[in-house]
């Protein structure tokens, strides 16, 4: 078994039960906050029982954001919760999928480093699932791992039988299993129902797994009767069934759960003494979110009907709408129906226009109408990745009157104001890609460092001429349409150190009109919202105050 660091790191397993989208990421990375709020260091780390190497070839359609760490990752979105609930940058070493985990087993077979033996689920597997969960710790006080999936996945069992035997190995001290589930309410029967709980338990403890907690998410406060006869059942103390109320937002979660005894009952259960909770950051966001001095409209023009597909971008707008005392109401808008219908039907009674990334060509003449219509309008936009290439070449097409001017990710033909990148510098290495490449894990991804052009704009927002953002593109502005460019009134404000690659875009005479190359969306948190989201929203209100 893989040593850890510190023998004083204790493991909380999270797993969940009766069925899906439970929010399980957001239990997790709450209880994580609680923590925090005692004073603990803590990890939060993703295990995904799929078998893609990543999420990075999965459409976001079926399985949410695609969610980019600094060091490049592609992750499960959960890692996207985890950063904005603790402030705490997720790495590599923190999200594995069972393709990863295959990944390792088999090139260590090739590699012959099993001397012989026959490669099973279990050791082979299990023992790298193991690996994970141990490597790469510090001095973190807790090492929070979330299983992905439903527990009775077949997908899932491996994960389960390495959680127990890691309990077993490390000592049941140093482990806690917390089980989030559900309990249904009947309204005609105006009770909540116990048994999927009960059965879901029931087959964790079939893995040999005896939950410590059990989370229950509910409608309804839970009797104590009801708790009681869930402990009875489930084998679990009765102050460790815990009520998890639907809450008012995401950000109410976790003062929630501090007040059913979350935090005080972990501490107990390891013996810790800690001081209260300091959840006074938390309550200052419920209030100013509960308390906004306006409203203001931001149309998102996308294609992914999937919210789960604009997780981060969501959240972010949210955090600009909280740093201006303001609510974010998203108007969302299917970019083919602008394509079909024209923008005005769409656009004219919004304060704010956002295009966000998105692949392929479905959908892009009606982002490219969105950000004509901004333009042409005095709206504040806002271009991300797509959304800035989209704002060039309408630029280009109908202010500099390129016509056929586009991006080759779509038409081979056209003339390629975006084009494929072939050859870029990461922290001094050139990376190299070709056309027919593999599609996962070759994007130029993570954090990147971006030079600002000295009293742009964007420069005045960040308050500083160097930054550091996210991406996840294959395809980029060519650097030759500059001077055109600038004549139509598009200044190429950010760019790469070495000068060679456009990130930021802006219009000097429109209020408020930026195309960022990068994703700023995945940096923002609710305590240190992303200056241009708090920018863009800033210029939106001024907006809608002209209307
Ligand atoms: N499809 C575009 C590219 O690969 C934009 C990607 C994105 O918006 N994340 O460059």
């Amino acid at each position: 078994m893989t040593e850890y660091k510190n023998p004083n790191t204790k493991f909380i397993f999270i797993t969940g039960g009766v069925v899906s989208s439970l929010g399980k990421g957001l239990a997790s990375a709450s209880l994580a906050a609680v923590l925090q709020a005692r004073g603990f260091k803590i990890r939060l780390r993703k295990l995904d029982p799929y078998l893609n190497v990543d999420p990075g070839t999965m459409n976001p359609c079926q399985h949410g954001e695609v969610y980019v760490t600094d060091d490049g990752t592609e992750a499960d979105l959960d890692l996207g919760h985890y950063e904005r609930f603790t402030g705490i940058p997720a790495t590599k070493n923190d999200s594995v999928t069972s393709g990863k985990i295959y990944q390792r087993v088999l090139d260590k077979e090739r590699h012959g480093d099993y001397l012989g033996a026959t490669i099973q689920v279990i050791p082979h597997v299990t023992n790298e699932i193991k690996n994970f969960i141990l490597s790469n710790i510090d001095d973190e006080d807790f090492v929070l791992c979330e299983i992905g999936g439903t527990v009775g996945d077949i997908e899932g069992q491996p994960y389960l039988e390495a959680i127990r035997q890691l309990a077993y190995e490390i000592g049941r001290e140093k482990t806690m299993f917390v089980h989030l589930t559900l309990l249904p309410y009947i309204p005609t029967a105006g009770e909540l129902k116990t048994k999927p709980t009960q059965h879901s338990v029931k087959q964790l403890q079939e893995y040999g797994i005896q939950p410590d907690i059990l989370l229950c998410r509910s409608p309804i406060e839970i009797p104590q009767n009801e708790k009681r006869k869930i402990a009875q059942f489930c084998n679990v103390r009765e102050e460790r069934v815990i009520t998890a109320l639907d809450a008012k937002s995401i950000y109410h979660v976790p003062t929630a759960y501090s007040a059913e005894g979350l935090d005080a009952e972990v501490c107990k259960y390891f013996g810790l003494h800690a001081p209260l909770a300091d959840m006074s950051r938390w309550r200052h966001i419920e209030k100013v979110t509960e308390n906004p001095e306006g409203d203001v409209q931001i149309a998102v023009v996308g294609k992914y009907q999937l919210k789960e597909a604009y997780k981060s971008l969501i959240e972010a707008l949210t955090h600009g709408g909280m740093a201006n005392h303001f609510k974010v109401k998203i108007k969302w808008i299917d970019a083919e129906d602008v394509e079909k219908n024209g923008a005005t039907s769409y656009l004219s009674d919004v304060n704010g226009i956002l295009v966000p990334g998105g692949f392929g060509y479905r959908g892009t003449e009606g982002k490219i109408a969105a950000a004509q219509y901004a333009r042409e309008n005095n709206i504040p936009y806002f271009g991300i990745c797509l959304g800035m290439q989209m704002a060039v070449i309408e630029t280009i097409r109908h202010v500099a009157g390129i016509k056929n001017a586009g991006s080759s990710e779509f038409d081979a033909n056209c003339e390629a104001v975006v084009g494929l990148m072939t050859e870029w510098d990461k922290d001094g290495i050139q990376e190299l890609r070709t056309k027919n490449g593999d599609l996962g894990g070759t994007m130029r991804l993570g954090a990147y460092p971006c030079i600002l052009a000295a009293h742009s704009k964007v420069a005045l927002i960040y308050g500083k001429e160097q930054i550091s953002e996210r991406h996840r593109h294959r395809y980029e502005v060519n650097m030759k349409y500059e001077p055109l460019l600038l004549k139509a009134g598009m200044s190429i404000t950010g760019k790469s150190p070495d000068g060679k690659l456009p990130e930021i875009v802006e219009r000097p005479e429109h209020p408020w009109f930026i195309g960022v190359q990068f994703h700023p969306e995945l940096k923002s948190k609710p305590f240190e919202p992303h200056p241009l989201f708090v920018s863009f929203i800033k210029a939106a209100i001024d907006n809608s105050r002209l209307l």
